[in-house]
């Protein structure tokens, strides 16, 4: 295995450890992270050291070593993995897909784009101009995608706040013919407030900057009136990248009339939030008086009749905020819906005819934990909580039980089952999404405080949950308002405030009809108009993670994910620090080495007898062209004696077992000779 590589670097996969411990463990990943290696197996997943510099190994010439071969001929890469689900999906003609974990700033949405990357390097050679064209628009998307979804926060300058799950279609010569963007749960708060040392989303900044040439001259006015908006200093450059993302719009195919919006719609939030209501009548194109009585006031019938009540303070602030906040997400869905029109299979021979599979690869918001956590971050942390119980149980448990079931002795191997935290969120009655939603539901005032009381009650016994009020003493909950969950990640103090009202996410209807008769009084393109996000549509909560978690447990969720597990080195963005005890973390909530030991006790590869045995029966004399022995079970251990393999495997009820690749990479070689 991966013998190419000296051992100067490292052991390339953990299996090969002489001795599978935490401190074994640790000094493999370091020394190989000192010595540039960034990338290390376990198996098949991939384990992946944030360089936080740029890597000489994502060229051409990088590309063409990985094309094509096994995953254990070449060093660890993302290329290889690629190339393993790559090939998987057309030699078994069956879906795939690429999920990558990991914290904040570890290195997912890298690690995706590098995926992208390689997956339309290596494909149509025959050129043609339809894939090209695709293929073009599924790399550009990115780019348009991270401007309005991606913000500077204290853990990443380059933080996705959506989750992003994107499929890419292939036809029968595995080209790809189109792709579908789903995302999940814009973190649209951010367009109001962002936390000390952080931004809003890059576009706000990218149109302030760069208002040049490209955009309308009123707009610029418009944007250059703001006041008080001045983006904090950082190492991002909005000027290039405001050029880049409006070249990428128009070579996505968005017209300028719709880029124009865009940009309108982005100085009108700007505006609300300073406040100017005669520049939002203008960018709205409605009167001044219009937009002043939307914000100040609220049309409510009494009886028969109907009248305008006029806001506190607090309910117009509140409404304003709503209304920028949901703005911009309609702007957002609007955006990914119309980059999913070009790139969609449009070739109806292509979609009915031949076979048609897909590479999914997922990249969402990584665990984190901030000063102050909010609704926003319990969504994000038990999301990853649901990823994590995703791989437990498809490379921890499913793999136990199937020894178990093919009566392959097997010693178990324990890990933590992060299960007791998911259901800690989602069970029914007692979860906190429940007890969550019969708060939103309840009629009257509900508060805050209410819910938390809600949570006390039904959760003081649990495990992973505490707060000030069942824990008075304990010195991280500082405030009678706060709540902690320990995470599998590590614990996290949230604060309860805001979260019936961010769950609830109402927009006051009189802010829809300002949008909607100005819809209605004009045929301009306005994105407000279609594609509604799932979260308004919807009820409280859980629309996101229905429709994350469906994905997921649909029978079409492909049954064997390949993994990236991201590890972030240091907080400080440095390329030379190793934070020892920050990456032991990673290491130890990853369940790294739970990973490693069941996969060094196991098998690589498993396939059925039958299956197996039409695969390489050409190799033995018994077995070719047909074998008459009484199984083939028997078949089968026939042929791998006449290899001499016997060491390596081992015979299950109805699978063969191969323990490590090499054997079937020999197999493989032998079968091509013939
Ligand atoms: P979040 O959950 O906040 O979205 P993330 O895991 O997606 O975080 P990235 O945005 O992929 O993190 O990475 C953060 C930064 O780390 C990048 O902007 C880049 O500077 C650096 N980085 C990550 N991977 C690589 C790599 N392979 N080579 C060089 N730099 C990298
Ligand atoms: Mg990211």
């Amino acid at each position: 295995m991966a013998e190419h590589e000296s051992l100067e670097f490292g052991k390339a996969d953990f299996v090969l450890l002489d001795s599978v411990s935490l401190e074994e463990f640790m000094a493999n990943l370091k020394l190989r992270f000192e010595k540039g290696r960034i990338y290390t197996y376990i198996g098949e997943v991939v384990v992946s050291v944030n360089p936080y510099r740029a890597m000489n190994i994502y060229g051409r010439d990088t590309i063409e070593q990985y094309k094509g071969r096994e995953l254990y001929e070449r060093p660890p890469h993302l290329f290889a993995i690629a190339d393993a689900a790559y090939k998987a999906m057309k030699r078994r003609n069956k879906d795939t897909c690429i999920v990558i974990s990991g914290e904040s700033g570890a290195g997912k949405t890298e690690a995706s784009k590098y995926i992208m990357q390689y997956i339309a390097a290596i494909t149509n050679p025959g050129q043609r101009a339809e894939v090209e064209r695709v293929k073009n628009m599924l790399l550009k998307s990115n780019c348009v995608l991270e401007a309005f979804g991606n913000a500077k926060t204290n853990r990443n300058d380059n933080s996705s706040r959506f989750g992003k799950y994107m499929d890419i279609n292939f036809d029968f010569k595995g080209d790809p013919i189109g792709g579908h963007i789903n995302n999940y749960l814009l973190e649209k708060s951010r367009v109001i407030f962002q936390q000390e040392g952080e931004r809003s989303f890059h576009s706000f900044y990218q149109v302030c900057v760069c208002v040049s040439v490209s955009i309308d001259a009123l707009i610029v006015l418009l944007i250059h009136s703001v006041p008080s908006f001045s983006p904090p200093q950082s190492s991002i450059n909005d000027g290039a990248d405001f050029k880049a993302v409006a070249d990428a719009m128009k070579v996505i195919g968005f017209t300028p009339d719709e880029i124009q919006t865009v940009y309108k719609v982005l100085a009108t939030i700007l505006h609300l939030n300073s406040k100017v209501v005669a520049v939002i009548g203008v960018l709205l194109a409605t009167k001044e008086e219009n937009v002043g009585k939307a914000l100040l006031y609220r049309t409510v019938a009494t009886g028969r009749d109907v009248i305008d009540k006029q806001h506190t303070t607090q309910e117009a602030s509140y409404g304003r905020d709503a209304l920028a906040k949901a703005m911009y997400e309609r702007m957002f869905c609007w955006i990914v819906g119309r980059i999913n029109d070009v790139i969609e299979v449009k070739n109806y021979d292509a979609k009915v005819h031949g076979k048609n599979t897909v590479i999914g690869v997922l990249d969402i918001y990584g665990f984190e934990i901030f000063q102050n956590n909010s609704f926003e971050q319990f969504c994000i942390n038990y999301c990853n909580e649901k990823l994590q119980q995703l791989f437990i149980q498809l490379v921890l448990r499913q793999e136990q039980e199937e020894y178990q079931r093919e009566g392959i002795p097997w010693k178990h191997i324990d890990y933590f089952n992060n299960q007791i935290i998911v259901d800690l969120v989602e069970l029914q009655h007692k979860g906190i999404f429940s007890v969550l939603d019969e708060a939103c539901m309840t009629v009257g005032k509900v508060t805050d405080e209410v819910f938390l009381q809600g949570l006390n009650s039904k959760l003081a016994k649990h495990a992973h949950y505490t707060s000030r009020k069942l824990s008075p003493t304990d010195k991280s909950l500082e405030f009678d308002r706060d709540f902690r969950i320990r995470h599998y990640a590590g614990d996290v103090v949230y604060s309860v405030v805001g979260f019936i009202d961010k769950n609830k996410d109402t927009l006051f209807q009189d802010f829809k009809r300002l949008l909607y008769n100005r819809l209605e009084s004009t045929h301009t393109c306005y994105p407000l108009s279609s594609r509604p996000p799932p979260s308004l549509s919807h009820g409280p909560t859980v629309a996101f993670y229905d429709a994350l978690i469906t994905n997921f447990s649909s029978p079409f969720f492909p049954p064997e994910p390949y993994y990236v597990r991201c590890i972030k080195p240091n907080d400080v963005k440095s390329p030379l620090l190793f934070e020892y005890e920050r990456c032991r973390h990673q290491v130890e909530y990853l369940g790294l080495l739970e990973n490693v030991r069941v996969r060094r006790a196991g098998f690589a590869n498993r396939q059925e007898y039958p299956r197996f045995l039409q695969r390489y029966k050409m190799i033995s004399e018994f077995t070719w062209p047909n074998h008459d022995l009484p199984s083939d079970k028997e078949a089968v251990k026939r042929l791998v004696q006449g290899c001499g393999f016997e060491h390596d495997v081992a015979y299950g009820k109805t699978k063969v077992f191969v323990r490590t690749p090499r054997t079937l990479f020999c197999l493989e070689e032998q079968r091509d000779e013939m």
